[in-house]
């Protein structure tokens, strides 16, 4: 298959290219002959990725590594483990890691890479090899001043230690700085597990004072209570928010006075669910989108806020938490409704932010403390906030739309700035 078929056969590739098309006009008219390098992965490397099994049989994987754009810096972003990757949804998903990196200003190009393979079908020393061998295959174009891997669906902190090794083990010495997302003792950063969650908190409160919603008191509704929603919901209720209603993969609960979210926490750690958390009582999944709330949170999974449910959503402000959670047919009828959305290449974006901060560690090799991440993250969110709505009063558009004209400037200002090579 090539892969210009492969670009026009693609959803998520035809959706990020939209995006671009839509935002074009906005650009300034020296950027416009650059737009082209955004519509095209700089480089996309196939790889094939046997291992011997535990049963002494040999099966191929196929891996990749993409890398979108360059321009501000070495590629950032995941490597995902999933039965369905493919080279177009990676292109797309390194293409999204473009924007999120510059919506953010951080010195970073996007890249995003996976395996197509169930990690839950494979062994834990399957797995290793599995990761190992990919490392090695992909080790080429990856380097911490080239391209730097993270976890991201289906991968975790072990897998990333498991790359670092395996890097370190080609180069001969130890290179903390190839990927991000490792255990603490590797070279990892604390802060880093919470940092989404937290990410979200911190652009939804200074977005709420821009459009006077007051954070004491409001009915917070979150969709999804792992990683993100926990973290997010926790910073809610420390606020005095009210967290009136959660729901995950077990089912949906309500507190009329707001729920006690450590005591959630702790029984999601028990019951693997927020299903008969006794605090609560459980009401019906689809009652979710219609109950009386102020913030909504989608921190689950993408394409969550349809049409219809757009049309009876009671809340002000929605936090996106996942990624790609709303559709955009309802993202027309939210804005109509005057209900602000903080888009997730901005709501979403202090994971990466705390990555930067772990590769800025790992190449000092001098540690900050906990506090220390969450001061410079809270700053660098309320710093992309403020820029991405400034943007959007400029141009009178919407904050998603601000943040990828805002990204692209910045991308197209240093391609236009780095010139074309040769010249
Ligand atoms: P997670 O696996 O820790 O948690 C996912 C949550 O979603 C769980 O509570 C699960 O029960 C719930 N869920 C799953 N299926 C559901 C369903 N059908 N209905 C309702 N709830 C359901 O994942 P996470 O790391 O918290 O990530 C959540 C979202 O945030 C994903 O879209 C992810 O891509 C995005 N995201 C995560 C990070 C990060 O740093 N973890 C960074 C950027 C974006």
């Amino acid at each position: 298959m090539s892969l210009s078929y492969e670009m026009e056969n693609s959803r998520a590739w035809q959706t990020y290219l939209a995006q671009i098309n839509q935002v074009t006009p906005y650009l300034e008219e020296d950027l416009i002959p650059f737009v082209n390098t955004l519509k095209r992965p700089k480089r996309a490397l196939i790889v094939d990725v046997p291992i011997v099994m535990d049963d002494g049989s040999i099966q191929h994987f196929e891996g990749y590594r993409v890398q979108h754009n360059l321009s501000r810096g070495p590629g950032k972003g995941g490597i995902r483990y999933h039965p369905d990757v493919e080279l177009n949804e990676v292109m797309a998903l390194a293409a999204w890691m473009t924007i999120k990196t510059a919506v953010l200003n951080l010195p970073y190009g996007g890249a995003k890479g996976g395996v197509r393979v169930d990690p839950r079908k494979l062994s834990p020393r399957e797995l290793e090899r599995l990761t190992r061998r990919f490392t090695s295959e992909i080790s080429p174009i990856i380097g911490p001043q080239t391209d730097i891997p993270a976890p991201d669906v289906g991968t975790n902190a072990s897998i990333m230690g498991w790359m670092m090794d395996t890097y370190s083990s080609i180069k001969g010495h130890t290179v903390t700085g190839v990927v991000t997302g490792k255990p603490v003792h590797l070279g990892g950063s604390l802060g880093r597990v919470r940092a989404t969650g937290r990410g979200v908190f911190v652009t939804g409160l200074e977005v709420a004072k821009k459009i006077n919603l007051s954070i004491e008191g409001s009915r917070v509704a979150i969709q999804g209570f792992g990683n993100v929603g926990s973290e997010a919901a926790y910073l809610f209720h420390k606020a005095n928010a009210k967290v009136v209603c959660v729901q995950d993969h077990t089912g949906t609960i309500y507190s009329e006075q707001g729920l006690d979210v450590k005591q959630l926490q702790n029984h999601v750690a028990q019951h693997q669910g927020v299903a008969g958390f006794p605090e609560a009582s459980m009401i019906d999944d689809q009652e979710f989108w219609t109950i009386e709330m102020d913030i909504l949170i989608p921190a689950a999974l993408e394409g969550q806020i349809t049409a219809e449910r757009a049309q009876n959503l009671t809340a002000k402000l929605i936090l996106e938490g996942a990624n790609g959670p709303t559709y955009p047919e309802a993202e027309e009828i939210l804005l109509q409704r005057q209900i602000s959305i903080v888009p997730d290449v901005l709501c979403n974006a202090g994971g990466v932010t705390v990555s930067y901060f772990e590769w800025v560690q790992d190449m000092a090799s001098y540690f900050w403390t906990e506090d220390e991440i969450n001061q410079r993250l809270d700053k660098l969110m309320m710093s992309a906030v403020e820029d991405v709505w400034s943007k959007a009063q400029e141009k009178q558009c919407s904050l998603r739309t601000a943040a990828y004209i805002l990204a692209c400037e910045r991308i197209l200002k240093a391609r236009k700035e780095r010139g074309i090579f040769p010249g």
